[in-house]
């Protein structure tokens, strides 16, 4: 049998990038069990596991860009591989060595709009609070309760405006102080971390750390997962510490200490999807579904795949600004789940994920059978 050399060369740089833990890896296959791409094709966590091991990753393949860092493998996994971090590590050494295959490719200009703009879209920095236009909505000034940040999908995308702008219409109904940035941020850096590039990470994170000691923010609303996971869990690392919440545990605190005011029934059928960086990787599975039921006539029926076992929807890791085939796409077997159960909304918490299960609706033709909506799109109808 003929014996394979390990690359040493390759095994100090994934370590030296953060994949130390793939030698921990004894080839169990649990992570393949669960991954939600071997529901739509063929994918092991496992062998990438093995291949970065023994110094063997092939950073021109598409492989290595699958993983959507949706943590569910982790829960699983009995030897601690960080199989995550480990994507990361060789992400990070394709990134340097400037290999993006044909499905990652549109990462080169994701980053020139992040780099000039500070978003993925490359818009306009100055337009970034136009989506507040006509809301009342002020600029944020030092002693505000709550400095309102609502990423770069709610900012920009035309979908995902109408979330930032419901988010603003509950929280002038509970009175909250509160402001927006606006040209002065920029994106949160979460999602081109884990396509690779810590540079620009590191760039956007202190671009945005200086302007929230700038303006004195103490404490930051987020509409995104995303932005939630990497202010409260990654800034840190900067040696800051900001006040972070989502909005699904805001409003749930307005409603509970009567600032806001359900007024409305909302008659109808509804599920929740568990945004993975909301739920399985910040474990803020209750705040959501509390909202919910305290809406009267709202009816909240469970998907069996729910909380820490809730089906990534795709996006995540970098994944949003990759191509997936229409058949290759977890959100689609989402979408069927929820439909099957009778429901007439499909609620999450994650821009990424709304936009995912619209381009779904819109592909399958979903949208007489199901509508998708953020859970302020909901509570704006009801206070
Ligand atoms: S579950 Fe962990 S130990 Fe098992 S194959 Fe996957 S990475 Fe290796
Ligand atoms: S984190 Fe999620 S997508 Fe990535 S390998 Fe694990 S189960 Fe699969």
């Amino acid at each position: 049998m003929e014996t394979v050399a390990p690359f040493k060369e390759v095994i100090d740089e994934i370590k030296e990038k953060g994949g130390d833990a793939v030698k921990l890896c004894y080839q169990c296959g649990k992570c393949d069990t669960v991954c939600p791409w071997n529901r739509v094709r063929q994918f092991s966590m496992r062998k990438l596991i093995r291949e970065a091991t023994f110094g063997l990753t092939e950073i021109e393949s598409e492989e290595i860009w699958r993983c959507t860092t949706c943590g569910k493998c982790h829960q699983l996994c009995p030897r601690q591989v960080k199989q995550i971090d480990d994507m990361v590590a060789v992400r990070r050494m394709a990134t340097g060595y400037g290999v993006f295959p044909a499905g990652a490719k549109l990462i080169r200009s994701i980053s020139a709009g992040l780099t000039s703009q500070g978003n993925p879209f490359n818009e306009n920095r100055q337009n970034r609070a136009d989506w507040a236009q006509g809301l009342s909505v002020r600029p944020f000034a030092e002693g505000m309760e709550v400095l309102y940040f609502p990423c770069c999908y709610s900012s920009y995308d035309p979908r995902l405006k109408k979330v930032a702008q419901a988010t603003a219409r509950v929280l002038n109904k509970a009175g909250v102080d509160f402001g927006v940035l606006g040209s002065s941020e920029n994106c949160c850096g979460e999602s081109i971390r884990k396509a690779g590039n810590e540079e620009l990470f590191k760039r956007l994170a202190r671009e945005n750390i200086k302007a929230f000691i700038d303006n004195g923010v103490q404490k930051i609303l987020v509409s995104s997962p995303h932005c939630y996971h990497t202010f409260k869990n990654e800034y840190p690392e900067f040696k800051v510490n900001f006040e972070v919440v989502h909005t699904s545990q805001y409003v749930f605190e307005l409603i509970s200490e009567g600032r806001l005011q359900i007024s409305q029934e909302y008659g109808k059928k509804v599920t929740y999807h568990d945004p993975c960086y909301l739920g399985r990787h910040n474990g803020v599975y209750d705040a959501p579904r509390e909202t919910l039921k305290r809406i009267p006539g709202l009816q909240l029926v469970e998907m069996a795949e729910k909380r820490e076992n809730s089906l990534c929807c795709g996006m995540g890791g970098g994944r949003i600004w990759m191509e997936t085939p229409k058949s290759e796409r977890f959100s689609n077997i989402r979408m069927d789940e929820a439909i099957g159960l009778g429901a007439e909304e499909l609620v999450t918490a994650c821009p990424y994920c709304i936009t995912n299960f619209e381009d779904t609706s819109a592909v399958l033709d979903y949208a007489e059978a199901i509508q998708v909506k953020d859970i302020t799109e909901i509570l704006q109808e009801v206070v």
